[in-house]
């Protein structure tokens, strides 16, 4: 009987762990079979395994070959086992050097023809099996870059199972990674310009405040005013992810099946239509779980343009992100927790139609529909949003005067700057940003020395419920550190008060 093994890995989520795939040949009737719990997707990968064998001019051994995935109790769903199964097999088979399967770990999935294919999650693979000790690493060809991006790990790229082979078997030489596909350029969204809005001060200022409180946003107004031109410069306003949320962001996006050339290194931004499905949103999938928009906007901005119109499965979905961070997905065939730490920021027309208090056409809404419309985002996801802004319709004017306008890269120094002062006061406090700080933490730890008998009249005379307290208060914060103050005076508490009553929405 002779043996090989070689490495791959099973992605529960973004958690990686290691799979030895053990092969051994003879001893019985020329059959291929597999122990140790094996998946019904694991008897296509062995009859995948063998047409790709049998097509790359090299043969599958003509004995009993038993193949062993193990730890048994890992589930070993994806197709992306392929290429360590093949080794495994070719290594017994004695085509490839046994010592060539120790400690490299194989990942990527074969064609009928031996090509290798590309498979989602390349990055969270290479990063567990980095973590594991492994320092060498076999690849689609296709997604070699992104393998590389693991520092301290040698890839090789294949494109097909005989080049493999001949690799391993020493006959040719790996294909100098410089060869492969270029960086690409980045997404738009972080291209577009704050300079580009026009008028829209308020607006433009609530944008502001949000970037450097990380608070979540609802803008509210007609359509047509510029509500998702300013959600869309909100990435290019927020500081560049660290290299450990780079990895982890990059890393979501690889297991949603994105081509990665380079680290995401800017907050992502993804903005799902509302007739988009839950799963895609939320995250799921029938077998292999994926990441929705949600975790796609991990530190990052999650834009709901016409939020009402959201299924309410995906409104109600909301909630857990937003207290946790995190969400979790799956069912029947198991659960992946994925982290889901976005920025929020919905827009709403002011009614179904969108024509309420927009100049020209009537609306044609009845109040009841109007008020359905506008309580579809419920109480516990509004009590998570610190600041609501009104958006007005510009007159001709407006849009045609030529004033200078602050570009994304003046506010997002100053956004930078209040980050900063956020960082040094709430050290120690498990916090980073003025939007993430508990209600009762900041009564007892940021006390505002200044400005409270402003908040106490707004709610004596029923403009502001007590929970609306807690954010005027964040927000005072905010705007105080974008001023460059230590501590938000009257005057910041009178313009985050006004920000509150620019709009009469519950909550
Ligand atoms: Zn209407």
């Amino acid at each position: 009987m002779s043996t090989g093994t070689a490495w791959s890995v099973a992605l529960t989520g973004l958690v990686g762990q290691m799979v030895e795939v053990e092969a051994a040949i003879g001893g019985g009737l020329p059959r291929t079979v597999l122990v140790g719990l094996p998946d019904t997707a694991l008897y296509e990968a062995r009859d995948r395994c063998k047409v790709a064998v049998a097509s790359s001019g090299l043969s599958w051994p003509a004995h009993l070959v038993t193949i062993n995935l193990s730890p048994a109790s890992v589930p070993k769903f994806g197709s992306h086992h392929d290429l360590g199964i093949a080794m495994a097999v070719l290594s017994a088979a004695g085509a490839i050097p046994e010592a060539a399967g120790l400690r490299t770990v194989c990942f990527g999935e074969l064609g009928l023809d031996g090509r290798v294919r590309s498979v989602p999650g390349i990055l969270p693979a290479m990063i567990a099996a980095h973590e594991a000790g492994f320092r060498r690493a076999v690849v689609p060809w296709g997604q070699v870059r992104e393998a590389c991006l693991v520092d301290d790990l040698s890839v090789i790229g294949v494109s097909t199972l005989a080049e493999l082979v001949a690799v391993l078997a020493g006959r040719a030489e790996p294909r100098p990674v410089a060869g492969a596909e270029p960086t690409a350029p980045e997404a738009p969204a972080h291209r577009k310009d704050l300079a580009d809005v026009a008028g829209q001060a308020g607006a433009r200022f609530a944008l502001e405040v949000a970037a450097a409180g990380r608070h979540h946003l609802y803008l509210h107004g007609p359509p047509g005013v510029g509500k998702t031109m300013l959600a869309e410069r909100l990435p290019g306003l927020l500081p560049e992810l660290n290299r450990a949320e780079s990895l982890e962001v990059s890393a979501l996006h690889s297991l949603a099946g994105q081509a990665l050339t380079g680290l995401i290194e800017r907050p992502p931004y993804t903005d799902p239509h509302h007739s988009s499905s839950p799963a895609s949103i939320i995250g799921g999938g029938s077998r292999v779980l994926r990441p929705g928009s949600m975790s796609l906007a991990h530190r990052g901005v999650l834009f709901l343009d016409e939020a009402p119109e959201f299924n309410p499965r995906v409104l109600e979905a909301l909630r857990v992100p937003l207290e946790s961070g995190a969400l979790t997905v799956g069912r029947a065939h198991g659960r992946a927790q994925f982290p889901a730490r976005f920025q929020l920021v919905m827009a709403a027309n002011p009614c179904p139609c969108g024509r309420k208090d927009s100049r020209g056409a009537a609306c044609t809404c009845t109040p009841s529909a109007i008020r359905r419309y506008q309580q579809r985002i419920s109480g516990p996801i509004l009590d998570r949003i610190d600041i609501q802004q009104q958006l007005v319709p510009l007159s001709r004017a407006v849009l045609r005067s030529t004033g200078t306008v602050e570009s994304s890269a003046v506010v997002a120094d100053r956004v930078a700057e209040a980050r900063q002062r956020q960082h040094r006061r709430l050290a120690g406090s498990g916090w980073t940003t003025n939007g993430e700080v508990s209600g009762p933490y900041l009564r007892t730890h940021l006390p505002l020395p200044e400005g409270l008998d402003l908040l106490d009249s707004a709610v004596t005379r029923g403009l502001l419920s007590p929970r609306g307290v807690d954010k005027v208060i964040r927000v005072a914060w905010s705007i105080g550190d974008l001023a460059g103050v230590d501590v938000p005076g009257r005057e910041h508490v009178a313009t985050a008060l006004g920000m509150r009553h620019g709009v009469q929405v519950p909550g």
